[in-house]
């Protein structure tokens, strides 16, 4: 049996990469009282509040890089919408929609690796104007050069989403056009301009559980604000279309994402893609862990929506609402 990490230890974010993995190898009739510590940090650091996150994808598929989980690679034929830039009317909608409902924030994805300075122009020219309503904003968007992410943060862009995805071991399974160091460096030189980061992982591409305490442990040297974490979804088209993903228990989830708050306690733990599949029936499980959700769908897959997003966390004795800056 796996011996666990005494409580006194609760509240300490070193743990040792053993103690790490123990924390994955948590037996299930333990699990209750993984969640209890959990929970501890998550009441310290974000008291009963949920973000909710409406993402909205700015550019769709045509994408150079050949992300093995992703629907918008150039490898993928996954029936999909292609676009370079989403409609102005659909893109400001969804923010007037955050606001309007006093969501955490608005996420806009942009499929690509690449893009030129006017490209980015464009895109500062439309944070510019989300921004004159105050919402807080975070961009998925790629590798930016320095020059595009200071046009970027002088338009007012809070944050940006660049993913580790998996372990720097396992990366190379699951990406071959660029590689985990270039993205970890991409992050720094993000920091390095005052950006605030979301970064986080996949589970469930075919990764150890030791790929997955090294991911965390990697994100914790990094310290983002934001830490999603995705469960698998296979996509028809893609080369993980038919992945085996009966691993991706709630309980083995639970306990990643514990482990996630025990590492970086005081960031933001998000379940994002997969909480309505491999979750359902556990919110509140899962809401004594993690703070931060989706509600609008992610990317090229659907969300629960926001009524019944909302009902999920309520009934799960948990606060949503939060004043928009
Ligand atoms: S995850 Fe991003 S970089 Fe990778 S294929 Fe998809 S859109 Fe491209």
């Amino acid at each position: 049996m796996t011996t666990q990490p005494k409580t006194t230890e609760a509240e300490n974010p070193y743990l040792t990469r053993e103690e790490a993995l123990a924390i994955l190898n948590t037996p299930d009739d333990q699990l209750d009282e993984l969640i209890a510590r959990a929970e501890k940090l998550r009441r310290k650091y974000k008291g009963d509040n949920v973000g909710i996150h409406i993402l909205t994808n700015a550019r769709s598929g045509n994408c150079s890089q050949d992300c093995a989980y992703c629907a918008q690679s150039c490898r993928s034929s996954a029936d999909i919408e292609k676009y370079k830039w989403v409609s102005d009317e659909k893109l400001y909608r969804d923010n007037d929609f955050v606001n309007k409902n006093h969501l955490a924030r608005h996420c806009i994805g942009l499929s690509g690796m690449k893009f030129t300075d006017a490209e980015i122009e464009e895109l500062a020219a439309k944070i510019r104007k989300m921004k004159e309503t105050g919402t807080h904003l975070c961009c998925s968007i790629g590798f930016l050069t320095e020059k595009q992410a200071r046009m970027l943060k002088e338009a007012g862009l809070d944050r940006i989403n660049h993913n580790l995805n998996s372990s720097r071991a396992f990366y190379p399974n699951i990406c071959s056009t660029h590689t985990f160091d270039q993205r970890v460096a991409n992050i720094k030189m993000l920091q390095g301009l005052g950006y605030e980061i979301c970064s986080g992982g996949i589970i469930g591409m075919g990764e150890s559980k030791e790929d997955v305490v090294d991911m965390l442990l990697e994100l914790r040297e990094i310290n983002p604000e934001a830490i999603p974490i995705n469960f698998l979804l296979p996509i028809e088209g893609t080369p993980l279309a038919h992945k085996d993903t009966s691993g991706l228990t709630p309980e083995y989830g639970l306990k990643v994402l514990a482990l996630a708050r025990l590492l970086v306690p005081q960031a933001d733990i998000r379940c994002a893609a997969g909480r309505e599949v491999y979750f359902k029936g556990e919110e509140k499980r899962l809401l004594s862990v993690v703070n931060s959700i989706f509600a609008s769908g992610y990317l090229t897959e659907d969300g629960q929506g926001i009524e019944d997003t909302i009902r999920v966390i309520e009934d799960a004795g948990f606060t949503y609402e939060i004043e928009s800056a």
